[in-house]
């Protein structure tokens, strides 16, 4: 029996965010229908899926249910706990599979897996405690970041540490969290590599994009990103080991510092990301697409960049510029329909034409 899965196939969904609601509207276009498990209620993703279960991930009627009705279970966040998966997995195949959330869930396993491949990390170590924080610093230097092993994003688990004596408040932050010092890597800028590979196998890479980051959250990604020709190359190809290296089936983010001396893997997500919105202007099958296409087991698409393109996220008040937005000539409006806008929420993004620089 052929693993493509057929129009018509049901597509479901771990996670109700605008991640979610995105991968629904590329299923249906391909005409899957989409079943999305989320706890929260009113969940964006709600909005477009033919089906939503509104409960827990510890809830096993629910979930066994749940993977019972849908052909393929995928997912729009690594945070998924162990034995939600445990249980789905006897019903259904889940894709990207476990290893890549085993990696990705925990920056420690993250960091050993990447050094393993032989790619450049910022130097880490384990931080258990207090004596091996010391301990840690001492080896590392300053400046150094303490992240929670598990758990982070946009910035959220994190504490700079400028000096030796900004130790205890760090590890304060971490409230009793495992967690890794990381040395600080002085890099030039940051891109990412939306990378793709298919059940069979093949890989397929976007374009790098740049992206700019405002307090801890990213603002605005552009394609191209200035990166030099042999960088690019660098960047696209160890994107593909990371793949390969996991068996990996669907759409991975993988985050690089650009340093004068080469690229530093700052960390990889096991799913369409938000520094790849911008493919849904720049390429003919986008991220989302790319990835319902390999989950489904159906060929990667043609994901070449055709045109210049700058996403900027529309985060809390920037809603209020919407109507604005709305008027503009080459832009593109994407809103997530979420119901307050709170600030440090990502309401919505936008994805602009850019001219080609000089
Ligand atoms: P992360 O959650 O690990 O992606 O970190 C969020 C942001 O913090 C990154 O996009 C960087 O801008 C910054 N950052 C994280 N780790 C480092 C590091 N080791 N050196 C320098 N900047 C970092």
């Amino acid at each position: 029996m052929s693993d493509r899965l057929p129009p018509g196939a049901v597509i479901g969904i771990l996670g109700g965010g605008q991640l979610g609601r995105m991968l629904s509207v590329a299923a249906s276009r391909l005409g899957f229908r989409c079943h999305v498990y989320e706890p929260g209620a009113n969940p964006p993703a709600g909005h477009v899926a033919e089906r939503v279960t509104t409960a827990g991930y510890d809830d096993a009627a629910a979930l066994t249910a749940f993977a019972e009705s849908v052909d393929v279970i995928t997912y729009e966040f690594e945070n998924i706990p162990t034995a939600a998966l445990d249980l789905l997995e006897k019903v259904r195949p889940i894709r990207p599979g476990r290893e890549a959330l085993r990696v990705s869930q925990d920056r420690l396993v993250e960091k050993d897996f990447l050094r393993g491949l032989g790619l450049t990390t910022a130097p880490y170590a384990d931080v258990p405690d207090r004596a091996s924080l010391d301990a840690a610093l001492a080896g590392i230097g300053t400046p150094a970041i303490l992240k929670t092993r598990r758990f982070g994003y946009d910035g959220k688990g994190q504490a700079r540490i400028d000096g030796p004596e900004a130790a205890g408040a760090a590890l304060k932050d971490m409230a009793g969290a495992p967690a890794i010092l990381e040395g600080f890597v002085d890099f030039s800028f940051e891109v990412s590599v939306i990378a793709a590979r298919g059940l069979t196998g093949e890989v397929a890479c976007f374009d790098p994009g740049e992206n700019r980051h405002e307090g801890g959250i990213l603002r605005t990604t552009r394609v191209p990103a200035p990166l030099r020709a042999g960088m690019q190359a660098d960047a696209v190809l160890l994107a593909g080991r990371i793949l390969n290296a996991l068996d990996y089936v669907g759409v991975m983010g993988v985050e690089l510092f650009v340093t004068p001396g080469g690229l530093v893997v700052n960390e990889i997500a096991p799913r369409v990301h938000n520094s790849g919105h911008w493919t849904q202007m720049g390429c003919a099958i986008d991220q989302f697409e790319q990835h319902v296409r390999a989950v489904a087991g159906w060929p990667l698409g043609d994901g070449r960049r055709h045109v210049d393109v700058e996403m900027e996220n529309l985060i809390g008040a920037d809603m209020d510029r919407v109507p604005e937005i709305a008027r503009e000539g080459g832009a593109s409006l994407h809103l997530y329909g979420k119901a307050e806008a709170k600030p440090g929420r990502k309401m919505g993004h936008v994805n602009r034409l850019r001219p080609p620089e000089a």
